[in-house]
């Protein structure tokens, strides 16, 4: 047990930003399940409502910052009903009722959403559900704009990063790991640096590091002394070491 509950405020919220491919969502989980917290992985509710897209027929095989399909993705919220469950401990997103969990995790739908997150209106509806969820209990949230939007006033924040090359390594792996071998290396890169630009961008809640959050790079640490590193700089933050 390397957490204990001491006198501080009544829920603890810490948030973990940062671009795709840090470790963020394998870090949050293991700190999540440590600390006992709920884990909250946003970036699955940008890719549900960017595979729900897909499935009404937009289309997202061009430029990155086409504008183009702004207002069919705004029509399409109103008939979106999203809903964030935790099964066994394990997060699953479902919309209208259909579990999208397994479908979410393509690079097609990672472009999609990467897309769908630049519309303010698609960000408001997902950080009131986000807001919702965390409110009243203690939570690991991790993303782009926790910290700086969703949850500004976090207990902890920390903006993990690490170069866009180890980034696209591991996420190349990550899908050779899936059995999927339909990108090349070159073409998970070239998607990572696009992502990277399309995140850090754009106008309303970019991915931008806190002022007042720590710094973490994992470029040359592997994802156990990563947790660690987290781990102690969350003890740190809530003065428990
Ligand atoms: O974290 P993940 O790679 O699953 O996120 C998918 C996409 O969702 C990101 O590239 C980003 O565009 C968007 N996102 C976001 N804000 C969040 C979480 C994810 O804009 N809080």
């Amino acid at each position: 047990m390397y957490f204990r509950s001491g006198n501080q405020a009544a829920h603890t919220s810490i948030a973990l930003d940062g671009p795709s491919g840090a470790g963020k969502s394998t870090i949050a989980k293991a700190i999540a399940k440590d600390m006992n917290y709920l884990y909250l992985d946003t970036g699955a509710m940008y890719r549900a409502f960017g595979l729900y897209a897909i499935k009404n027929g937009v289309d997202f095989s061009g430029s990155w910052s086409d504008k183009g399909n702004e207002k069919k993705l705004i029509s399409l919220l109103d008939s979106f009903d999203l809903d964030v469950k935790h099964v066994d401990g394990v997060q699953r997103v479902f919309v209208n009722g259909e579990d999208y969990t397994d479908f979410i995790r393509t690079n097609e739908v990672s472009k999609a959403a990467s897309a769908v997150a630049v519309v303010s209106a698609v960000r408001l509806k997902m950080v009131e559900l986000q807001r919702k969820i965390a409110a009243g209990t203690n939570v690991v949230m991790d993303g782009r704009d926790i910290g700086t939007y969703v949850l500004p006033n976090a207990t902890v924040k920390i903006f993990i990063t690490a170069s866009a090359l180890a980034r696209a390594k591991r996420r190349y792996k990550e899908l050779l790991d899936k059995g999927d071998d339909s990108h090349t290396f070159e073409q998970v890169y070239s998607d990572m640096i696009e992502r990277d630009k399309n995140d850090s961008t754009r106008s309303f809640a970019p991915l931008t590091r806190a002022d007042d959050a720590t710094l973490l790079d994992t470029t040359n640490i592997n994802l156990e002394e990563s947790i660690e590193a987290v781990r102690s700089i969350i003890l740190s933050r809530l003065g428990l070491e």
